[in-house]
């Protein structure tokens, strides 16, 4: 069965997309740590991120880079954190937190958007993003 991820790649499922190529899609995770919380995922479903082919790895990190310095640029935050983890998802995504906390990387504090909000951040992001 299809992915939650690829159903989101398939439009199956709507999701406040921030940025795409070829290969890649980012879009604001939908429980976020904190305001901006991104996931950068590979089209192809995979489940875990060392099971990519170096190619593929390689090109998922420069796409999250791009997506980072736009993530940077558009909200107050000390800097951007990355995680990998894919427990609830199995199909690989990096999950980019701008940070002015630790706690931001636990994943237990989480904030709260509503659709307005959500759609707004997507598209100042997407506004500083180049690729
Ligand atoms: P993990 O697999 O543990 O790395 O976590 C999966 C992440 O995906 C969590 O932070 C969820 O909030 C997020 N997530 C799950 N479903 C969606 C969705 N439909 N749109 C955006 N983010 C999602």
């Amino acid at each position: 069965m299809a992915s939650i991820f690829t159903k989101i790649i398939d439009g199956k499922i709507p999701c406040y997309k921030v940025a795409e190529d070829e290969n890649h899609i980012a879009f604001l995770d939908i429980n976020p740590n904190a305001k901006g919380h991104t996931l950068c995922i590979p089209k192809i479903e995979v489940n875990k991120i060392f099971d990519l082919n170096s190619d593929q790895y390689l090109l998922l990190m420069e796409f999250s880079r791009k997506v980072a310095l736009a993530l940077e640029e558009t909200i107050s935050c000390k800097r951007v954190g990355m995680s990998v983890i894919g427990l609830e998802v199995p199909h690989v995504h990096v999950h980019l937190i701008p940070l002015n906390d630790m706690k931001e990387m636990t994943f237990q504090n989480k904030v709260t958007m509503d659709d307005q909000a959500f759609k707004a951040l997507a598209k100042d992001i997407a506004a500083a993003i180049s690729l």
